[in-house]
């Protein structure tokens, strides 16, 4: 039995730079790994893969990023090989956080160790790829930034040990409904990335929290105004800076460590229905 840890993402700043020929959005993007992780725990089966999660929102077949993980690789190596792997769900399900992401990137990782496929980073970066656009920051992890459909990355200085409040409101926003009015009425507020990578490199928490810019966050707050309430009790709750993280609909708060992020949580005052979670950047 072998285990990997799939640590969730929020994005620093996130702007569309304009749309492809493609069809797809070109995306400019500063992630940041978070210690929040799902644990994936792999063990030897004589064949085919079985996914063990008893998480009510997570799909148990073959949609899951994990199975889809694991078929790629049997694919691209010819192998039969089987496998059972159990799904320990931590980070919040269709959150902006990448979960599902993170969990294909971790099954990558798992499965070439647990079959000794022998895979080099750069090709199991380039079988992510074909899962979903943030597997290879989340096989990467740290500090870093992405463009294109948010694949082509460019490693930052690392951050780790900032502290982060995650809040999460009971309801979700589709990423493509979020596109599909961003292209109708524009979004904001955009980042400025040049302002943010030196800040980044200087690790200026204060410049980083008054930097955090998504262009979805206004998006996002005209389908579902307690965005803008979220933003605002994080604010006042005492932390550098706020913003949406991905699509949505997880807010999050920066602050210069976990126990003022642990205070900031205490501060809060929102419905028992949205989930506060406290975390650092890894
Ligand atoms: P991103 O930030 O990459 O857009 P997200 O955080 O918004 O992702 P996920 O938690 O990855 O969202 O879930 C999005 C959808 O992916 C879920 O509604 C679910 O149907 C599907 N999914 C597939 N595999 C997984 C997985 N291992 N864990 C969670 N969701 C998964």
């Amino acid at each position: 039995m072998l285990e990997e840890l799939a640590h969730a993402k929020i994005n620093l700043t996130l702007d569309i730079l304009g749309l492809r020929s493609d069809g797809y959005h070109e995306l400019e993007t500063i992630m940041q790994t978070l210690r929040l992780h799902d644990r994936l725990s792999f063990s030897a089966a004589p064949q085919g893969i079985s996914l063990v999660c008893d998480h009510p929102e997570v799909p148990a077949g073959e949609d899951n990023l994990i199975c889809r993980a694991a078929k790629l690789l049997t694919a691209y190596t010819g192998n039969n090989y089987g496998a059972v792997i159990r799904l320990q769900k931590n980070i919040p399900v269709a959150a902006g956080l990448a979960g599902g992401s993170a969990d294909g990137a971790a099954a990558l990782r798992g499965l070439n160790r647990l079959w000794g496929l022998g895979l080099s980073a750069g090709e199991l970066v380039s079988l992510g790829a074909r899962l979903g656009a943030d597997v290879p920051f989340c096989l990467a992890g740290g500090t870093a930034l992405a463009r294109g459909k948010g694949e082509v990355l460019y490693p930052l200085p690392g951050l780790g040990g900032l502290g982060v409040v995650l809040v999460k409101p009971p309801f979700g926003v589709s990423t493509a409904r979020a596109y599909r009015l961003y292209d109708q009425m524009g979004g904001g507020p955009r980042p400025d990335h040049q302002a943010m990578m030196a800040a980044v490199a200087k690790k200026d928490v204060r410049a980083i929290g008054r930097l955090l810019a998504n262009v979805f966050e206004n998006v996002a707050a005209s389908l579902h105004p307690e965005i803008r309430e979220i933003k605002k009790a994080l604010l006042e709750a005492g932390t550098l800076g706020a913003s949406l993280s991905g699509s949505g609909p997880t807010v999050f708060g920066l602050c210069t460590n976990v126990d003022q992020a642990k205070e900031v949580a205490g501060r809060l005052r929102l419905p028992p229905e949205y989930t506060v979670l406290v975390t650092a950047t890894g």
